[in-house]
């Protein structure tokens, strides 16, 4: 099933109020997080547009009917292309984060580490999950991903930290289920997304065996208190009806006060041995991600300052022309690392298609380190108008009007109304909340630099690379690149082949490779 925009409101006005703004308590209906859910409502249209349908949805392996993208698990390098381009492009209708890419990185993680805790420690996770994964299919639901929890002292383990609350952790398990308390944080849609799916932050050790916990519940569910924090493009002033500023987002910290979690929506328990493989694999997933949504940041930028060069009349200069193919180049760059990610990735034992965890954080990293440039490129081609627009009303009262019409034209081939339209959207990208909001996801959001530092220490083959200078200064008179040589994309002609078959009966769905 597909929802409509109304079906998803419908659910989420008639949760339990559990939502905290500004020192008060505010239903889901709350103009402040009405940028967040206009950003989830354009995920939902687009699944219903016919030219969208094909890289929105897909058929539900439990019973063949159409499904969103935004819950289908990859089966192989094509699912994983699909599920980038469709994080590309439609985050960039939003301003650069659809904000459901969180729900679906969750559950692949899921999906893959019962499987493996299964194989290994004989629990009964996979089917579990399977379970919730059909009930979260079958009704198109909008989730989140809560696995960064608040952590406390940085420098200690989560059965060290003075506050246990620092993470979120087991309190006691029932017949009905686990209890659970402690705090998560940075929690985009919380506030409006129908379901909350846990999972740990990091890697565990014996001691920290209770704060192996993964499981999901619904965000209004008793004992849960989301103190949210909204930003909107236009400020959060909902008179602002243009296109950009209808966007935002909300980020919340989540408290778990001693919750009943049903024992089928519990999908870790006490497992620390897979605390780090499960907190890897949303990570890396998410870095996939992000080689989708961070593209479409570069094209925003892009066009934006494409369009304050043309109002500024500087279109043809040479810097200008160099800084739009700096975007083009990041951009390209960190979207051809998932496509990489994707060719070079790895079936698992749970049948889901995982991405090259090498691909997904160096495309990650680059995003990453460079977004402050980007925003500066935008800042250089625009002026400091950005940071001085007058408000939109003194651009219609009767005393300023007539000056600002003269003053906001530049370029003598755009209107009034056009000129200043470009420079709001300007100001928008450039200079309002979202902007910080935007530098910052994307220097942390999916893990800080440090973890991919960390991650590509043991992905990278270092060592090799030294061998090959040892080799080139001529130290040593042979080195050996078979594992190179070796290296191929994982789906050889399989994909090719399933692809030219086209549909499967009558349907739009492709085959799953068989490599
Ligand atoms: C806009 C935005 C949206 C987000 N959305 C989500 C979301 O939807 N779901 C979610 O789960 N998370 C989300 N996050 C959280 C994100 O994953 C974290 O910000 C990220 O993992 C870094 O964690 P932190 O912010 O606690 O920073 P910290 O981990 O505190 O990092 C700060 C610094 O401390 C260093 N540091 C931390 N621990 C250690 C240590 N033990 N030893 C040495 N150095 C250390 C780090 O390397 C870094 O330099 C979001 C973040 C942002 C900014």
């Amino acid at each position: 099933m597909i929802r409509t925009r109304e079906d998803y409101h419908e659910a989420l006005f008639s949760m339990r109020g559990n939502v905290y703004i500004g020192g008060e308590k505010v239903g889901r209906d709350d103009p402040r997080l009405r940028p967040g859910i206009n950003v989830i409502d354009v995920s939902y249209e687009l699944a219903r547009k016919p030219l969208w349908r094909d890289l929105s949805t897909q058929r539900s392996p439990f019973d063949g009917k159409e499904i969103s993208r935004w819950s289908y698990l990859p089966r192989n390098p094509y699912d994983l292309m699909q599920k980038q381009k469709l994080i590309r492009l439609a985050a960039r209708r939003v301003g650069g984060c659809i904000q459901r890419c969180m729900g679906l990185d969750a559950l692949i993680a899921l999906a893959i580490c019962t499987k493996e805790m299964d194989l290994t420690m004989g629990s009964r996770y996979h089917e579990r999950f399977l379970r919730y994964l059909s009930y979260y299919q079958s009704r198109d639901i909008d989730g989140c991903c809560a696995q960064t929890d608040s952590k406390g002292d940085r420098m200690k383990r989560p059965s060290e930290q003075p506050n246990p609350d620092s993470y979120v952790h087991l309190v006691e398990q029932t017949k009905e289920g686990i209890v659970v308390s402690g705090m998560k944080m940075s929690i985009t849609q919380a506030a409006y997304a129908d379901e909350l799916i846990v999972l740990p932050t990091r890697a565990l050790r014996e001691d920290d065996r209770d704060f192996a916990v993964a499981f999901a519940v619904p965000t209004d569910t008793e004992g849960i208190r989301l103190i949210t924090r909204p930003f909107a493009f236009g400020g959060g002033d909902c008179r602002n009806t243009d296109s950009l500023s209808r966007f935002g987002v909300a980020d919340s910290v989540v408290i778990f006060d001693n919750v009943l979690v049903p024992w089928d929506r519990v999908f870790m328990c006490g497992e620390w041995e897979f605390g780090r493989r499960l907190a890897l694999l949303f990570a890396a997933s998410h870095r996939h991600s992000y080689c989708g949504c961070k593209p479409a940041v570069s094209d925003i930028l892009c066009g934006a300052a494409g369009l304050a060069a043309e109002a500024n009349n500087i279109e043809g200069e040479e810097h200008v022309r160099h800084r739009l193919s700096e975007f083009a180049g990041i951009a390209e760059l960190a979207y051809s690392a998932g496509i990489a990610s994707a060719l070079f990735g790895e079936a698992t034992s749970a049948g889901v298609f995982f991405p090259s965890m090498k691909y997904v954080n160096v495309g990650r990293r680059l995003a990453g380190s460079i977004i402050y440039q980007e925003f500066n490129m935008l800042t250089e081609i625009a002026g400091g108008i950005a940071a001085t627009l007058p408000f939109s009303e003194d651009f219609t009262a009767e005393d300023t009007r007539a000056d600002l019409e003269k003053f906001i034209v530049r370029n003598g081939e755009l209107t009034a109304d056009t000129s200043l339209k470009i420079w709001r959207l300007i100001e928008y990208i450039g200079a309002s909340p979202m902007t910080a909001w935007h530098e910052i996801a994307g220097v942390h959001g999916g893990g800080s630099p440090i973890m991919e530092t960390i991650t590509l220490s043991r992905e990278y083959d270092y060592d090799s690379r030294k061998r090959l200078a040892r080799y080139l200064a001529g130290i040593d008179e042979e080195y050996d690149d078979s594992d190179d040589l070796w290296s191929e994309p994982t789906f050889g002609h399989s994909l090719i082949e399933d692809t030219r078959c086209g549909s499967v009966n009558g349907s739009r769905t492709r085959v799953a490779a068989r490599s």
